[in-house]
């Protein structure tokens, strides 16, 4: 989460990091803006720049770089049937238009912030999770990181909205199964994939907490378990870190 201070009263703020737009929100008599970084980001410095127009309309600018560290991820070996790792041409193309579809709405940024204060887990219980971002080798051989956290759960258990958003998309995926994709407005997303239910419809719009299906094995699964994954735009971002973020408003 980046604060920018000293602005309360601007008429105008944008930025971007790493050339991509910051989307700012007001936060208490300031401005804020959440900035993700891909897990296949190249470690090293990425430059940002803001530029503001104040109260009488006078643009002011700053800019500076931050530093991207390198992060340790876990590697973690699966051995799954070969139907759902060799994918024949027909599951290939099904699987391709589904990220694509993905793509295209992580792409999509909702004008205003829709969610508030601290974000909530998205399942009951204490269960840390598998690691976020791990390097996978399915069958031998290495395949795409893995870009959310995984809850182990009974089939059947409730899965709540971490947070308020609009119900941006519904779908049953070859990956990822049974789906509900939330969006939180100014380019925030968190996935629920290999639900068992679907309790919401595209659309509406869900609080913290509230309930939106049950954990399943939908899809591509070993078993039942939450896949839970946030999106900032095209930047994968461990959804854990929704948990610490330091917002209050
Ligand atoms: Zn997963």
């Amino acid at each position: 989460m980046v604060f920018l201070a000293g602005a309360g009263g601007a008429r105008e703020v944008e930025g971007n990091l790493r050339g991509r737009p910051l989307h700012f929100f007001r936060y208490g008599e300031e401005h804020a803006a959440l900035a993700g970084i891909d897990l296949d980001a190249k470690p090293g410095k990425a430059t940002w720049r803001v530029g503001v127009v104040d109260a009488r309309g006078a643009p002011r600018k700053a800019s500076g770089t931050i530093a991207i560290r390198s992060r340790k991820f876990p590697v973690q070996r699966l051995t799954l049937a070969k139907p759902m790792v060799d994918l024949s041409p027909e599951a290939e193309r099904r699987a391709a238009t589904e990220a694509a579809r993905l793509r295209t709405l992580y792409a999509t940024v909702a004008p205003e912030r829709l969610w508030h204060g601290r974000f909530a887990r998205p399942l009951g219980g204490d269960n840390p999770g598998e690691a976020f971002g791990s390097r996978r080798i399915i069958n031998g051989r290495p395949r795409m990181p893995h870009s959310g956290v995984d809850f182990a759960a009974e089939r059947g258990a409730p899965v709540v909205a971490a947070n308020r958003g609009r119900v941006a998309l519904i779908g049953d995926f070859f990956f990822a199964g049974r789906l509900v994709v939330l969006d939180h407005g100014l380019g925030l997303y968190t996935l629920y994939f290999h639900l068992d239910r679907v309790d919401v419809d595209e659309g509406t719009l869900v609080e913290r907490g509230d309930s939106i299906g049950t954990v399943g094995a939908t899809g591509r699964a070993t078993g039942p378990h939450l896949h839970w994954g946030a999106q900032l735009g095209p930047a994968r971002v461990d959804p854990l870190g929704l948990l610490t973020l330091a917002a209050e408003d």
